[in-house]
């Protein structure tokens, strides 16, 4: 096999394991991690690694097909980017909520353009504590139990 082929059946590959991290996205119930969508590809390709998969990953949301959501620590959760929206995450247990609005309104848009920025693209995460860790953390014995 010459390297020019070579090189094409890997290109191609890429792209098909690109496709298959997509669908996963794509199916996935919401908001998954990089470990998440690992666990799944690999049953369609037992051998791609959770570096392939977080260099598709980074592909993926450059080229804007799919959506980053940054935790706190530095950990990523990924959605389709088609529907746009924005999040609640929870500090302690991680849960993520979809919040329908968009602060992006008129008025927001009209000071953006005065500044002469050209805005791409934009997030909007609200982080705090949900509600089931709030009650677990106001009832100690909850808590316990919760260990056990
Ligand atoms: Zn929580
Ligand atoms: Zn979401
Ligand atoms: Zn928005």
């Amino acid at each position: 096999m010459n390297k020019e082929t070579d090189g094409k059946q890997r290109t191609y590959r890429n792209s098909r394991q690109r496709q298959a991290i997509l669908t996963v996205i794509q199916n996935g119930h919401s908001h998954l991690s990089a470990e998440d969508i690992y666990e799944q590809v690999r049953l369609v390709y037992p051998r791609i690694s959770l570096g392939t998969v977080y260099r598709n990953l980074d592909i993926l949301s450059e080229q804007g097909r799919i959506h980053r959501i940054t935790f706190a620590d530095g950990k990523s959760r990924f959605e389709v980017a088609d529907d746009h929206h924005h999040h609640l995450i929870c500090l302690l247990c991680g849960s993520i909520e979809d919040l329908p609005q968009c602060p992006m309104d008129p008025e927001m848009k009209q000071y953006i353009s005065e500044t002469g920025f050209q805005p791409v693209k934009h997030q909007f995460e609200i982080y705090g504590y949900c509600n089931r860790c709030q009650r677990r953390d106001c009832c100690p014995l909850h808590d316990a139990k919760q260990q056990l």
